[in-house]
């Protein structure tokens, strides 16, 4: 049988393209969304028309409720988990530290915190050797705001990305003897619907002259970075960080 990913957030920008990429690789495909059910049907309708196999889960992964039945799903449709990858993610409008408040913070930290944590425990209690699994590989998205910190723009998200970076590292050595891999991709710009949600679309091409390679990136461009880190071709990488960012 073939390898079993789970992609969170696979509905749309560098999730959709990662699960593309994943289903033209060989993997089993769970495409998972939180509210637009038709932009992951489409992959799905995608992915199946060229010969793979995926299935569309709608869970908001930052409740654990929906979260063990997007599991039990992939268990049920897919078979046995071999790949997580942590790509859901979110931010909000731009603005100062100083404008930001608790509910924020709370919506913030739940969506790109909360969730990888229990997304990467339910794959750890179903991969791990300790747990009767077989081993597999988590691969989480984070971001080069982690290291840029995003000022004036969202230091909520860039700390909750922070956050993930700290996960990436400890998780990986916890499990480094159980048959997980877990290693980080941090994209740079690029061009994605998630810039809309900060107020500002076309934010990647007002930044792109700045950038050392003076573009943004394609989706696509992560997808073959994460899809490596999955691989056995990465068999000796653990707990450690590709920054997909055009040099910046
Ligand atoms: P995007 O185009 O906005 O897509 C976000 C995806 O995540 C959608 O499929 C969305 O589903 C899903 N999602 C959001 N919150 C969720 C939740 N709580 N539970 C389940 N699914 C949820 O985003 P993107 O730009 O591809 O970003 C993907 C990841 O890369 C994120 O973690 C982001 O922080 C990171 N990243 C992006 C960039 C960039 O420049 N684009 C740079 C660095 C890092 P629905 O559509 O159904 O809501």
């Amino acid at each position: 049988m073939s390898e079993v990913v789970l992609v969170t957030g696979g509905s749309r920008g560098i999730g959709a393209a990662t699960s593309r990429l994943a289903a033209a690789r060989g993997y089993r495909v769970c495409v998972n969304y939180r509210a637009d059910e038709a932009t992951a049907a489409a992959v799905v309708a995608e992915i199946r028309s060229a010969g793979g196999t995926a299935v569309a889960v709608r869970a908001d992964v930052s409740r654990s409720a929906e979260v063990e039945r997007l599991f039990r799903a992939v268990d049920d449709e897919l078979g046995p988990l071999t790949a997580l990858v942590n790509n859901a993610g979110t931010l909000e409008k731009q603005c100062r530290l100083d404008e930001l408040d608790e509910d924020r913070l709370a919506r913030i930290w739940s969506a790109n915190i909360t969730g990888p944590f229990l997304c990467a425990g339910a794959a750890v209690r179903r991969m791990s050797t300790r747990h009767g699994g077989t081993g597999g590989a988590i691969v989480n998205v984070s971001s080069t705001a982690a290291r840029l910190g995003a000022p004036n723009e969202y230091v909520d998200y860039a700390a909750s990305k922070g956050a993930l970076d700290s996960m990436t590292r400890g998780l990986a050595l916890e499990v480094a003897r159980e048959g997980i891999r877990v290693n980080c991709v941090r994209p740079g710009l690029i061009h994605t619907g998630i810039h809309a949600l900060g107020g500002e679309p076309g934010r990647v091409d007002r930044v792109a002259p700045n950038l050392p390679m003076a573009r943004g990136g394609q989706p696509e461009e992560v997808a073959e970075a994460i899809l490596w880190l999955l691989s056995p071709a990465s068999s000796y990488a653990t707990g450690t960080f590709l920054d997909i960012s055009g040099g910046r």
